[in-house]
């Protein structure tokens, strides 16, 4: 049995990772009164927006011995949320003034005035102060011993090398999700094989065997997105891009200004899908790819065989906790991680181990800090949380319904729309006003320009009104 807490009570807290879920999370623990230690393997804050020109060795990422380069941001990456929107809600994403010119002033700023703003976000609540940089956590597992509810955190510091082990009241997972990549399955075609060498005493039958040859049969060159940083590379290339998420948008149109030609493939376009982007003379759309060929060819569904130099998959990330052992009581389910309460607490170790930013197709900060808040409030005892056995209740009824929906367990965490509605509940849990009418109708808005002007949305928009009302609330935040 947990222990029971009475409020209110201060803990001493791990938190994992410095991007923007670490930061806020440190920041709310300590305003509830924690003391905070956060593990930050990075030699600075900032996570996935810190930009690296370097990649990783292996261009798929597959390899679990890999030296891992944490960051997918690529050189020309612009937000795809305007800044009024996209930032902490008491700590308002603006142009500051009296900064340096180098900052980026534009509403759909460059990676680098993201960092630069999750910096100021730092150094304004003196987060540094709490964060072990260069500090890998490698464990996280219960510590029994130590009395229940208690975990054992081993880490490393980069110069020490040695093992370093700590017992904390409660560790905050926020590691971020976009390292470990999620890849498609391209099929190799099928070859005839000489019947010669088959075992004939196994089979005597007089056929034309057919083998199906895997994807390491096609001879060109693959790599995931997440180590994609400028376009040069492709220049004259034939490159196809399998996804149709932001990044597969944006580095499409990136790669198209050098490449030779590049092919969007999408799973979720009809068979027949073949359409010249408009604006471009080498930029095609299809459907997904039937196979490749040992001769370096590859067959979309909709008929078109093209002869290609590079495969990108732009296919996403997995979840993955590599340092965290709970035997088999939180899991990484075709990307489902389970069970956690409302995303954030798995019952079995509520409130001891919590997650900031499971839920995706979302407006990020914001959420962070709800969910941080509502965590900081929970553990010292000042909002209740439901039995373990309410909660497994309603994450159960949560399960059955997506199943009922025909909904795949990997969407288990896309919110999209219902987003606002979870914010308010995280919102009302914490005592604080809800999402601002603003905000929710920005994000459609943006939404709405990217899907019909994806080239200009991040330059052109209409929603002035709601700017207006954005910096309106904002000056209630000096
Ligand atoms: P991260 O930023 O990834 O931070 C995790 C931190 O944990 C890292 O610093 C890492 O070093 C550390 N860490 C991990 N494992 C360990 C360990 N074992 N020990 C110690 N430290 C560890 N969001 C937006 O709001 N707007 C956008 O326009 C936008 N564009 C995006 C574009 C791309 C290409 C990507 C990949 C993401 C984009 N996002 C965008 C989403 C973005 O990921 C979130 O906004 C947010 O930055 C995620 O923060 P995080 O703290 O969860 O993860």
């Amino acid at each position: 049995m947990a222990p029971s807490l009475t409020p209110i009570r201060s803990h001493h807290v791990a938190v994992i990772g410095a991007g923007a879920a670490g930061l806020v999370a440190a920041r709310e623990l300590r305003r509830e009164g924690h003391s905070v230690v956060v593990f930050e393997r990075q030699k600075q804050v900032g996570g996935t927006w810190i930009y690296t020109d370097h990649t990783e060795p292996d261009p798929l990422s597959v390899d679990p011995t890999r030296s891992v380069v944490h960051s997918s941001v690529y050189g020309s990456l612009r937000t795809n949320l305007p800044r009024e929107c996209m930032g902490y809600r008491d700590f308002p994403f603006v142009v500051r003034s009296g900064v340096s010119k180098s900052r980026d002033q534009r509403r759909f700023p460059s990676h680098g005035e993201v960092l630069a703003y999750l910096q100021d976000f730092a150094k304004e609540f003196a987060i540094e102060e709490m964060v072990r940089f260069e500090t890998a956590v490698l464990k996280v597992a219960p510590a029994v011993e130590e009395g229940t509810g208690k975990w054992r955190i081993e880490s490393t510091e980069k110069e020490k090398k040695e093992l370093r082990d700590e017992i904390y009241d409660a560790v905050v997972v926020c590691n971020g999700h976009y390292i470990e990549p999620r890849l498609a399955e391209i099929p190799g075609n099928l070859i005839s094989i000489d019947s010669s060498n088959w075992n004939s005493e196994k089979c005597d039958c007089d056929f034309v065997f057919w083998k199906l040859l895997g994807i390491s049969s096609w001879p060109g060159k693959e790599m995931h997105s997440h180590n994609y940083r400028i376009p040069e590379p492709f220049k004259d290339q034939v490159v196809v891009l399998i996804g149709n998420s932001a990044s597969a948008d944006d580095i499409s149109r990136d790669i198209a200004r050098v490449a030779k030609e590049v092919h969007v493939a999408c799973r979720s376009n009809a068979a027949d899908t073949f359409i010249k982007r408009s604006g471009y003379s080498n930029l095609w759309m299809h459907s997904m790819i039937e196979c490749v060929h040992q001769d370096g060819s590859l067959l979309f569904q909709n008929g078109k065989t093209i002869s290609v130099d590079v495969i990108m998959h732009c296919t996403g990330y997995k979840y993955h906790f590599p340092f965290l052992e709970t035997n088999g009581n939180v899991t990484v389910d075709d990307n489902r991680v389970g069970p956690l309460y409302k995303d954030v607490f798995p019952p079995e170790f509520a409130p001891w181990l919590s997650f900031v930013g499971i839920p995706w197709k979302v407006v990020p900060f914001p959420m962070f800090e709800l969910q941080s808040k509502w965590i900081a409030g929970v553990l010292s005892g000042r909002i209740p949380l439901p039995s373990k056995e309410d909660m497994m209740i309603e994450i159960k009824t949560l399960y059955s319904t997506l199943e009922a929906a025909g909904i795949a367990k990997r969407y288990t965490h896309q919110m999209g729309i219902t987003q606002f509605e979870y914010n308010n509940w995280l919102a009302s849990q914490c005592g604080c006003p809800e999402t601002e009418e603003w905000r929710k109708e920005m994000y459609f808005k943006t939404g709405a320009r990217k899907r019909a002007h994806p080239e200009t949305y991040r330059d052109e928009w209409e929603d002035h009104n709601l700017v207006s009302q954005a910096y309106q609330d904002f000056s209630l935040y000096p």
